[in-house]
């Protein structure tokens, strides 16, 4: 049988650098968000089991130790519950030393799940789910087109965290524009302490080309946040967290200032955070 181990451009998180990549499903079973330009060159969906099974044990043979697997594409979660099953019942046969399996996951496609169903999950291993939580703004969410509410977004996470499945979120400074800036960091800043993630990552809008997001701007009609207005809402946002224990990190190539920090009981990452912010704030102000 003739397979492709990875279809297109595939994707992963900075912090999955060092991960096994393994390719479940091919593009976003969204693909409707008004800024994104990631898999506009394929049309979803699953690949199929028995290629899932080849790349692995080819990935057996050729790897003696994978401690960590990260499986792509857009959301895992698109897959069924049984299939999901099947595919991490056969990591744990063929890699028992992997520690840690990560998956991107909307909570469009959590809402399919049961908390029993990710716990069952959990014991085989999927032990952290990135979240695109983007805004915790309505408004925000509507207008670009996420497919998601806020009320959404909680419960979702609620029944990650019940099945022990850590969360690392990711927000998007900007995308609500110079309009919706304040409500937009006000409103993330509330959600993410009811998700209370572990992890958080903050990014900054970009305009792709080829988006609706790009018409938009161009027309005038959706008014990008200056410089010192991301750093703005990133303070504000920064200053509404109140998490148990998260790492936070601005660190991607789209972010003007790379800031990184522990936020929780028993640190003060959040005051070095605002402090890093506010010297980056008088160069662009
Ligand atoms: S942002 Fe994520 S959910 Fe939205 S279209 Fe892009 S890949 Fe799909």
């Amino acid at each position: 049988m003739e397979f492709e181990l990875y279809e297109g451009q595939v994707y992963r998180p900075p912090s999955e650098a060092g991960s096994l990549i393994v390719q479940v499903t091919s593009g976003c079973s969204y693909n409707r968000c008004i800024y994104c330009s990631m898999y506009k060159d394929r049309k979803f969906h699953l690949r199929p089991f028995e290629e899932v099974l080849l790349a692995l044990r080819f990935f057996r043979s050729r790897y003696q130790s994978v401690p960590r697997i990260f499986l792509a594409d857009g959301d895992v979660l698109a897959l069924s519950y049984g299939k999901l099953l099947r595919i991490l019942r056969s990591i744990r046969d063929l890699f028992p030393e992997c520690e840690r399996i990560s998956a991107y996951g909307s909570s469009r496609n959590l809402r399919s799940y049961t908390a029993a169903q990710l716990q069952e999950l959990h014991l085989l291993g999927l032990s952290l789910i990135y979240m695109g939580v983007e805004s915790g703004s309505d408004a925000v969410l509507e207008y670009v087109r996420k497919g998601q509410t806020r009320e959404l977004l909680i419960e979702s996470a609620d029944k990650l965290t019940e099945a022990g499945i850590l969360i690392s979120a990711s927000v998007i400074c900007g995308l609500g524009g110079s309009a919706m800036a304040s409500e937009h960091a006000e409103a993330t800043a509330e959600v993410l302490n009811r998700i209370d993630p572990r992890y958080l990552g903050i990014l900054r809008l970009t305009i792709d080309p080829g988006t609706v997001m790009e018409q938009l701007t161009a027309s005038g009609e959706f008014l990008l946040q200056s410089e010192y207005g991301i750093l703005e809402e990133m303070y504000q946002l920064i200053s509404g967290l109140e998490l148990s224990e998260c790492i936070v990190r601005s660190n991607h190539v789209c972010n003007l200032v790379a800031v990184s920090g522990t936020i929780g009981y028993g640190h003060e990452g959040k005051a070095a955070l605002l402090q890093q912010l506010d010297a980056a704030r008088q160069v662009y102000r």
